[in-house]
């Protein structure tokens, strides 16, 4: 079944992680895909197919508009955007300084905010698209040792329900995605006693795969989610249900 067959998606952070597990999955459901990421790197040969990978930091508008218009120009359009990049500066409130506050607000939150609104620019002249935004877990629930990241991913909830509500008559839909703990190289670099102090938490038992967080992003990108917009979905094995 291909359910992004003639489509083209746009995935921030995709060189490696979950948005590299998008990007496969999209791709192999027949979408042409294009990656934006500080560190591309050889993600464009590692996906195959029609694809391009260009360098983007998601705080610039430029950069994110100049993403969209490399979609533009070499596959026509932008259907798809997921909004993935992240970065973690994890320290408590005591220790933590203003610029770890500043850094993993404006990744998350203002990247958030400039890919949600330069992509819901180009598909409301289209008549349809689908946004899909990374949240966490981290946003619903608050985590000690994430004040900026926690803040930042609850702020991503409504960054997602204020814009589905503003383009909704357009035929574009806004949703997120709330992922628990996901096997990736951001959190495979966590001390091994904090891991399994997380993993006692998860009534399934295990950490995540990246490609089941692809698995629901590709559910909120095709028209499978026909009548979803301003949602958000929880990934997390049950974690703090
Ligand atoms: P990762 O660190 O493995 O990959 C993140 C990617 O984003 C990297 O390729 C990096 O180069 C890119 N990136 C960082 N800053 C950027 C910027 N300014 N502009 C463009 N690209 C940038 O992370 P991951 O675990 O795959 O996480 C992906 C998303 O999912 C993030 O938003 C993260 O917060 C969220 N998330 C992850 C987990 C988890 O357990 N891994 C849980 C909940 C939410």
């Amino acid at each position: 079944m291909s359910l992004l067959a003639g489509r083209v998606a746009v995935v921030t952070g995709g060189a490696q992680g979950i948005g590299f597990a998008i990007a496969e999955t999209f791709s192999r459901h027949g979408a042409a895909v294009v990656i934006g990421d500080l560190d591309p790197g050889d993600a464009r040969e590692r996906l195959g197919g029609a694809a391009a990978a260009v360098r983007c930091d998601v705080t610039s508008a430029e950069d994110v508009s100049a993403l969209l218009d490399a979609a533009t120009t070499e596959f026509g359009g932008v259907d798809v955007m997921v909004n993935n990049a992240g970065i973690t500066r994890d320290a408590t409130m005591r220790t933590m300084t203003e610029e770890q506050f500043d850094q993993v607000v404006a990744v998350h939150l203002k990247g958030t905010w400039n890919g949600t609104r330069l992509a819901a620019a180009i598909m409301r002249e289209r008549g349809r698209g689908s946004i899909v935004n990374l949240s966490s877990l981290s946003g619903k629930v608050g985590l000690a040792g994430q004040t900026n990241y926690s803040a930042a991913k609850a702020g991503i909830v409504g960054l997602t329900k204020a814009a589905a509500k503003e383009v909704a008559r357009f035929g574009v839909r806004v949703n997120a995605i709330q992922p628990g703990l996901i096997r990736t190289p951001m959190t495979t670099a966590m001390p091994e006693r904090v891991w399994d102090q997380k993993m006692a938490e998860i009534p399934l038992g295990r950490a995540g795969e990246p490609e089941e967080v692809a698995e629901v992003a590709l559910f909120l990108a095709s028209d499978m989610s026909s009548y979803m917009t301003g949602t958000a979905l929880e990934v997390t094995g049950g974690r703090f249900m």
